[in-house]
C-alpha cells in the first residue's frame, strides 16, 4: 500500500484547521505550512478561505509567494477555497489597496459578490459532470466573472460561476469543510493518485 499523501495546508490566517480535520478524515497526512521549507515533499496543498489580503501580505512577508507560485506552476495539485481562489486567480476586479495575486489560474474574480452574508448561506449544488452534487457553505463569498481558456467551469450558483479547475489547480468559491463536504477534497485527492499514476 502506498504511504498517506502528505497535503498541506496554507497556515497563514483562516480556516486552517478544518480543512486539516477534513483531509486526515480522509486518509490523508496534513501538514501544516508557515514557510517555504514545508513546501518540500507535499503531494497536494490547499489555500483555505480567510481574507484574501491578508494572505498575500504574510505570503510576500514570509518570502513564500514565489516558492508557492513556482510548486503549483510545476504541477503540485492545489486546491483554493473562497479567499484561497482569490490567490490563485489572474486577476481581481476589486482588490484591496495593493492586493496582489499568486497568477496561476487564468480567471479573473470579484470579490464578495454575494452581499455581506454576515450569516453564511449554505445550499446544495451540481457539481462536475458526473452527477455529483455538493453542500457548499458562502461566506463572503468571490464569483468567477472571467474563464480563461482551457479553464473548465464545476459548479454555478445563482448564475455565477463558483468552481473552476485548470489542470491540477482548483478553485471554489464556497467552504466545503465547513457543511462536512467531502466531495471537493476527494477531487483534490484524486488528483494526487492520477500524479502518482495510481487509481483514484
Ligand atoms: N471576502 C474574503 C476575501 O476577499 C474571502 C472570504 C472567505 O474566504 N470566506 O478574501
Amino acid at each position: 500500500m502506498s504511504s498517506a499523501p502528505r497535503v498541506g495546508v496554507l497556515a497563514l490566517q483562516g480556516g486552517v484547521a478544518e480543512h486539516a480535520a477534513m483531509l486526515r478524515e480522509l486518509g490523508a497526512e496534513p501538514v501544516l505550512v508557515k514557510t517555504a521549507e514545508q513546501l518540500a515533499g507535499l503531494d497536494a496543498i490547499v489555500l483555505p478561505g480567510g481574507e484574501s489580503s491578508t494572505v498575500d501580505r504574510l505570503l510576500r512577508l514570509f518570502g513564500l509567494r514565489e516558492p508557492l507560485r513556482d510548486a503549483v506552476l510545476g504541477g503540485l495539485p492545489t486546491l483554493g477555497t473562497c479567499a484561497g481562489l482569490i490567490l490563485l486567480a489572474s486577476g481581481i476586479e476589486d482588490p484591496a489597496p495593493g492586493q496582489q495575486t499568486l497568477e496561476v489560474l487564468d480567471v479573473t474574480v470579484a470579490r464578495n459578490a454575494f452581499g455581506p452574508q454576515t450569516a453564511s448561506e449554505e445550499v446544495v449544488l451540481a457539481w462536475g459532470r458526473g452527477g455529483d452534487v455538493v453542500r457548499a457553505a458562502f461566506i463572503r463569498a468571490p464569483a468567477v466573472t472571467r474563464v480563461g481558456e482551457g479553464v473548465e467551469v464545476l459548479a454555478r450558483h445563482r448564475g455565477e460561476v463558483v468552481a473552476v479547475a485548470s489542470g491540477a489547480v482548483v478553485g471554489i468559491s464556497f467552504h466545503p469543510e465547513l457543511t462536512g463536504e467531502t466531495t471537493v477534497h476527494r477531487h483534490l485527492l484524486s488528483l494526487v493518485a492520477a500524479r502518482r499514476g495510481l487509481p483514484a
